[in-house]
């Protein structure tokens, strides 16, 4: 597996369950470290190990190495080799907006809208491609999930029907999951960019837990994991942006 997000962790987990043997390697500190930070991302890889993949970490693959015209392996940045009989490349993905070049339509990381999704010129953007103004924070936001994708068409349609005059901000609370072995992993919010992450309940030893996540003092987001029921009373203080509080469900 080249890449430790989302698609290269699951991958791994379901690789595993069919009794491959399995290579994770990434360059963030830990797998699914950019969305789960690094004590999460620890438990992770701890999960990850047990279940027999062996994972590298910190190191950006180079080349995918080929033998008779089918994959045969990688080569690292560090100049290791790893070999492979298949190489799954799971590291993202660029908007393809390269075609609205001098169409009008503002682009830059997607389509560029305001936080009504609206581009100008009656171009409206929704899911993955769209670049909108957080009405919350204030920021560009660009999400590649489909709970996102969806939501967006939605109100997308509503903003249409209304005009951009009287178009509404889109002002979600992303939602995301992932199950991978017997972990259920749920977020809500946006972890990037966090500077504080805090266990308020259960804790990385129990496999159990509610983390939240703090940026300049507020709460940007809160992650479960295997706590489906404690993680939904934590939402509406991801929603407030509440200041970072420890302690049961604000
Ligand atoms: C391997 C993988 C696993 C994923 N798993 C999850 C998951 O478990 N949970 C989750 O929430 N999200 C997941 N995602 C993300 C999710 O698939 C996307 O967020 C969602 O599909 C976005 O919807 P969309 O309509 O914006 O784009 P897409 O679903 O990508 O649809 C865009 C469509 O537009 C077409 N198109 C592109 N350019 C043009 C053009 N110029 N003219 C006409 N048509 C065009 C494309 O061919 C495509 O059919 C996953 C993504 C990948 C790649």
């Amino acid at each position: 597996m080249v890449g430790g997000g989302f698609v290269g962790a699951e991958a791994a987990a379901v690789a595993r369950g069919l009794g491959c043997e399995v290579t994770l390697v990434t360059d963030t500190a830990q797998p699914m470290g950019d969305a789960l930070g690094d004590e999460l991302g620890a438990l992770l890889r701890t999960v990850h190990h047990e279940h027999g993949v062996r994972i590298d970490t910190g190191v950006l693959v180079d080349e995918v190495l080929t033998d008779g015209g089918r994959a045969s392996g990688v080569r690292l940045a560090d100049g290791r080799t790893l070999a492979a009989d298949a190489v799954l490349v799971g590291i993202g993905a660029r908007p393809n907006t390269e075609w609205l070049t001098g169409s009008g339509v503002p682009v830059g990381d997607g389509v560029a809208c305001d936080a009504a999704l609206y581009a100008g010129s009656g171009v409206w953007a929704a899911g993955d491609v769209a670049c909108w103004l957080s009405a919350r924070t204030g920021e560009p936001w660009r999400i590649e999930h489909r709970t996102n994708a969806a939501e967006q068409g939605l109100a997308v349609a509503r903003n249409i029907l209304a005009g951009p005059e009287r178009a509404t901000p889109f002002d979600p609370v992303p939602y995301v999951w992932s199950d991978q072995y017997d972990l259920k992993i749920q977020i809500y919010g946006r972890t990037r960019g966090a500077d504080e992450v805090r266990v308020v309940e259960g804790s990385t030893a129990e496999r159990k837990l509610v983390a939240l996540y703090g940026r300049n003092g507020r709460t940007c987001a809160a992650v479960g994991i295997n706590m489906a029921r404690a993680l939904r009373g934590y939402r509406a203080q991801v929603a407030a942006q509440a200041p970072l509080l420890t302690g049961s469900a604000a």
